[in-house]
């Protein structure tokens, strides 16, 4: 999730890199239907999830929960399942304080990497943002659920999802923050990717 002052624009990823995934600007950069996406053999996809601070008040399950958000929609079997350790997971999730030269609206931000020799997605950085500037405004019940959203907005990207134009998505990329369950759209787009479950 971005602020659309920040284009950072949204390009053919080139495979085997990591990929910024959803720091697109709707303003600038039409609505596109979604391709990559993971090969569903190999699922499911093993998430390291570090402790939560604190703060936060965010068990692992409570995580890998919200991850789950998606799985009704693309998948009859569990999505993730836990790693003990970060060598062994496909997705990696880490909790980051807003970088300095991050726009502060920044809620968190996911980066893919595609396989060059099959063209699947095979792998996901997820970044959680733990202090975002919309964190001031809200009761500690909505932070939860801010970093909930958070997450499954951000998964929705590990996915292959991209953003919504739709402004009750949880996949838009300045009101998904509201959402903890996907719209109509978002289930839409995961549907093209994986098929109906
Ligand atoms: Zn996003």
């Amino acid at each position: 999730m971005i602020v659309p002052a920040i284009p950072l624009g949204y390009t053919t990823p080139p495979p085997g890199v990591g990929i910024p995934y959803g720091a697109t600007n709707p303003a600038t950069q039409p609505y596109t239907m979604p391709t990559l996406r993971w090969d569903t053999a190999h699922w499911p996809i093993t998430v390291y999830i570090p402790p939560a601070p604190p703060i936060l008040g965010l068990s692992q399950q409570d995580c890998v929960h919200a991850l789950n958000t998606w799985q009704a929609y693309c998948s009859s079997s569990p999505l993730v399942t836990l790693a003990d350790r970060p060598a062994q997971a496909a997705i990696q999730l880490q909790w980051h304080p807003l970088p300095p030269t991050a726009h502060p609206n920044m809620c968190g931000h996911t980066q893919i990497q595609v396989s060059a020799h099959t063209g699947h997605i095979v792998g996901a950085n997820l970044t959680i943002i733990t202090n975002a500037a919309i964190d001031q405004r809200l009761t500690i019940p909505q932070r939860q659920q801010r970093i909930r959203a958070t997450l499954g907005h951000e998964m929705g990207h590990a996915l292959g999802l991209r953003h919504s134009v739709d402004t009750q998505s949880l996949m838009h990329p300045q009101q998904g923050w509201r959402f903890t369950t996907p719209s109509a759209q978002d289930i839409l787009q995961c549907q093209r990717l994986y098929g109906h479950r």
